[in-house]
């Protein structure tokens, strides 16, 4: 116990005291379940790695993180990674972090490419067995491979190859993207199309004055592949865009407003309190906030997404019959 200097009052030290005071005013109904919840970060950059320590002081029960990469000096810009971790895997440099603010987190760390055939395999995997690969680490395939491109529809066959691929079952609540790229995007749009499994994608625009975050709900919303981005629908490959020598701009501000309006939204979706926008923009030189809703498109290119909206039409209309029965 503490005691304030100024008022001479015991200064509560506990910081769940601070989170269940939620519960006490009446927000959230039960704090408490967010011990029950695992989340998965994909991409522990300047998005990721500010969400993964979000999370993890909110008292997260799980938190599974994945990245191929390694902290460099010309990351500093950015928030959370400290130069002393420079050389360790981002993702082993977190779950030190993360582990020492709050040690009753479950981390699982993840060195991997998801986007290599073997990668996207053990992302499944990782998302729908507990303890998969040995240890907690893998090497699913290194950062420069690549796989043929059927992350996206490519993976569609027939009836039974969609059946096969919908079995599995996730082992979390909820999965975050934070990755950089459209290929590693289309990857958890097919792995969260497989397993069911809801989503919110992330992003912060190349000029780093602007940003946005998305829920993708298999069925329910339109996923990755329903809408495609317009570097994507004018055929313009993302790579010829990324010129050779010419970086990125990077804020660490825009990247910590956009952890947390990804982070506030998960809060939201995981412990059913207010409501979870569906996308969210963010544009900083005006600071305007546009929301929208989007719908799933009937003719989305992924054959399993169309599966998805029609269990979830099916879904729908059970619901609505019991709702009319009560
Ligand atoms: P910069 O591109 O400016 O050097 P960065 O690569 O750290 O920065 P961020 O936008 O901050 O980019 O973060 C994106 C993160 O997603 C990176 O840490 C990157 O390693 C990770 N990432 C991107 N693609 C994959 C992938 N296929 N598999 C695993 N991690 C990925
Ligand atoms: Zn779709």
């Amino acid at each position: 116990q503490r005691i304030d200097k100024m008022s001479g009052e015991v200064v509560d030290s506990n910081p769940y005291s601070r989170l269940m005071a939620l519960q006490r005013m009446g927000i959230v109904k039960d704090y408490e379940q967010i011990r029950n919840k695992t989340v998965a970060v994909v991409g522990m950059g300047g998005v990721g790695s500010v969400a993964a320590e979000m999370l993890a002081r909110c008292g997260i029960g799980r938190l599974l993180m994945f990245d191929y990469d390694h902290v460099e000096l010309a990351n500093m810009n950015r928030l959370f990674f400290r130069p002393e971790q420079c050389g360790m895997t981002k993702t082993d440099a977190a779950a030190q972090t993360l582990a020492g603010i709050n040690p009753d987190v479950a981390l699982e760390s993840y060195t991997m490419n998801i986007t290599t055939l073997e990668g996207f395999e053990a992302f499944k995997t990782c998302l729908t067995v507990a303890g998969c690969p040995a240890d907690g680490r893998s090497n699913g395939g290194g950062k420069d491979g690549s796989n043929d491109g059927s992350g996206g529809s490519g993976r569609d066959g027939d009836g039974s190859a969609l059946q096969r691929a919908a079995d599995a079952v996730s082992r979390v609540d909820l999965v975050l993207s934070c990755v950089d790229n459209y290929e590693a995007r289309m990857t958890i749009n097919q792995v969260c199309l497989e397993l069911g499994q809801t989503w919110m994608e992330s992003g912060v625009s190349e000029d780093a004055v602007s940003g946005h975050i998305q829920v993708v709900a298999p069925g329910r919303t339109a996923c990755f592949a329903c809408v495609p981005p317009l570097v994507v629908a004018s055929g313009i490959d993302e790579r010829t865009l990324k010129r050779e020598g010419v970086c990125a701009a990077s804020l660490p501000t825009t990247m910590g407003i956009i952890a947390g309006l990804l982070v506030q939204n998960t809060l939201k979706y995981l412990l059913s309190f207010g409501q979870v926008t569906q996308y969210l923009g963010y544009s900083s030189l005006k600071d305007f906030f546009p929301t929208m809703d989007i719908k799933p498109n009937p003719g989305c290119i992924n054959l399993l997404c169309g599966q998805r909206q029609a269990e979830w039409a099916v879904g729908a209309a059970e619901r609505a019959v019991a709702a009319a029965a009560a």
